[in-house]
């Protein structure tokens, strides 16, 4: 069974040796690959085929691996379930009849369902991390600026990071060490090594946690299923049985996370697919004498529904008269979320929640409510808004589905949220 986890089954192969020779990635069909069609899971981009390589993907190549094909995703990243995609959805290989999460569902189910060894997925509000935590897998979203974003076709750059897909933490942690660092294609990436730190990830999943202090934001856990929350308690107590310690905090700023998230990520997205005109990249809208007409043919033809909504509402929100009750209100409320991460994270190295606040949805009951879609998304869209680094790790299974256990760590924090992790996983 294929669970349509890829758009292009196309094999590219890699240099000969490296660290990751021999090995397989599935790469998000948003990451350009260099003479493989690259849609962005939009009918909008179908016969897209780049002239480039994303950063990440030349260094795949360099690091020795095959990339084994391009996977599904919701159109354009838009989604929580996988199921914009224009190419169908996807189904989740180990909760029957259920979604894989999204929008990187076709990455996190490719390596659940063992069709790549590691795979890469972009997370700009938890597309890595819902994922990962819906099929079983470990995924990674990087603090802003360590990897390199040339290449991935824009969905809100302000928030958005490419991220590593493994079987386990010390899998995830190599892929991270060969895709990261600066890249003088992207203006926002930063060097590890002036942040204090360093690129020896996979050398710090050596599960220590032996005196790790471990924050709960209680926001997090309001609201959230009654299997995912007893699930997640077990995690934390087998942290605790390994040597770590846990208090709750208060992150009031959390409760308007995810609004402050859909009205930034909407803005962005307005802008930045204004570039598909029908005229520089895929589908088409003819010329029959007004080029206004010939624009708004190929946008609504190519794109779909949820694309749409949030193009609207983006372009609704930076309006003249809006531009201050929305845009404006949202920055703040950015601001006040890092703000509160970063004092939690003076009294604690990791802050704990689960990253997804619900099981894994069953297939074909999400779209018609895209509010209770977006609300899924409260325990991860902070984190974007705040540009720290999170990992998803596998903490248990409800009836309905695996459970994600999310450590959130400081800014270029990775080495600390890979060794937390790895000691479950
Ligand atoms: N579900 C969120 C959204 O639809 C996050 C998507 C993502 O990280 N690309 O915006």
């Amino acid at each position: 069974m294929s669970y349509n986890v890829y758009i292009s089954e196309e094999s590219v192969d890699g240099d000969s040796d490296g660290p990751l020779a021999g090995r397989t990635v599935a790469v998000k069909d948003n990451i350009s690959t260099e003479g493989v069609r690259t849609t962005c899971g939009s009918a909008m981009l179908e016969d897209y085929v780049p002239p480039y390589d994303a950063t990440v993907v030349e260094r795949l190549k360099d690091a020795g691996a095959t990339v084994s094909g391009k996977t599904n995703m919701d159109e354009f990243g838009m989604g929580t379930t996988n199921e914009t995609s224009a190419f169908g959805p996807v189904e989740n290989p180990v909760a029957e009849g259920r979604v894989p999460g999204g929008s990187s569902g076709g990455s996190a189910a490719a390596v659940a369902a063992g069709e790549a060894d590691l795979a890469l997925g972009s997370d700009t509000g938890g597309s890595v991390r819902c994922p990962a935590a819906f099929c079983g897998v470990v995924g990674i979203k990087p603090t802003y600026g360590l990897v390199s974003r040339y290449g991935l076709v824009a969905y809100a750059n302000s928030l958005e990071q490419i991220g590593p897909f493994a079987p386990t933490v010390e899998e995830a942690a190599e892929l991270l060490e060969v895709i990261a660092g600066p890249d003088e294609h992207d203006a926002t990436t930063r060097d590890a090594r002036e942040e204090g730190t360093d690129y020896d990830f996979a050398a710090a999943a050596d599960g220590d946690v032996e005196g790790l202090e471990i924050g709960v934001p209680t926001e997090l856990l309001d609201g959230a299923d009654e299997g995912v929350v007893e699930t997640f308690w077990d995690a934390i107590a087998e942290l605790e049985a390994q040597g770590a310690s846990y208090h709750e905090v208060d992150l009031p700023s959390l409760e308007h996370a995810v609004e402050a998230y859909y009205v930034i990520a909407m803005s962005e997205a307005s802008s930045n697919l204004a570039r598909f005109d029908g005229v520089r990249y895929g589908q088409s809208g003819g010329y029959e004498g007004n080029w206004n007409e010939s624009f708004a043919k190929a946008r609504e033809e190519g794109f779909g529904e949820e694309v749409k909504r949030r193009v609207l509402l983006g372009t609704y929100a930076l309006s003249a008269g809006y531009h201050d009750k929305y845009y404006k209100k949202a920055q703040d409320a950015r601001a006040w979320v890092k703000q509160d991460f970063d004092e939690a994270l003076d009294d604690a190295d990791v802050l704990a929640s689960p990253t997804m606040p619900i099981p894994p949805m069953k297939l074909g009951e999400s779209l018609d409510d895209p509010m209770k879609m977006y609300l899924a998304d409260c325990n991860t869209t902070p984190v974007n808004l705040a540009n720290l680094p999170a990992i998803s790790v596998p903490a248990g299974e409800t009836d309905e589905g695996p459970v994600g256990l999310q450590l959130i760590g400081p800014a270029f924090g990775e080495k600390t949220i890979i060794r937390a992790g790895s000691a479950l996983a």
